[in-house]
């Protein structure tokens, strides 16, 4: 079914919890941790907790949900204090943009002047 966990997915184990990681924020439906390898100073990853392979995956199944990412990206650019100077959110989809895990989750990305230009 959507959504559904899928049991060679690295975030969907960190959803259950099965792979430790620095969580900042989390509620029902959504978990914000720490990046592994971050780029920024500030660089959390914000997913659902529900598996959908990318964020238009993830927008056309749950609408609300994808909207929720959103809001708890803004939340963590508030707690990390890093919404005054700015900051950036990436979605990126497919391998040729440089996705690796294929479980939505959208990039927090600030904390340091941000080079201009998106590519
Ligand atoms: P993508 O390249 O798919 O947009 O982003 C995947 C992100 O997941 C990368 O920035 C990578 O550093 C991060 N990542 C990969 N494995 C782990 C992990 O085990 N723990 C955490 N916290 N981040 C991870
Ligand atoms: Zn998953």
């Amino acid at each position: 079914m959507s959504g559904e966990p899928q049991s060679d997915c690295l975030f969907c184990k960190i959803v259950a919890g099965e792979i430790p990681a620095t969580v900042v924020r989390q509620n029902e439906r959504t978990v914000a941790f720490r990046d592994i390898s971050p780029q920024a100073p500030t660089h959390v990853l914000v997913i659902p907790r529900a598996h959908y392979p990318n964020a238009a995956a993830l927008a056309a199944a749950e609408p609300a949900l994808a909207a929720e990412l959103l809001v708890e990206a803004g939340e963590v650019a508030a707690d990390e204090k890093i919404d005054g100077a700015g900051y950036r959110l990436i979605f990126n989809t497919g391998a040729g943009a440089g996705q690796t895990v294929f479980h939505a989750h959208v990039h927090v990305l600030g904390g340091t002047p941000m080079r201009e230009g998106l590519v």
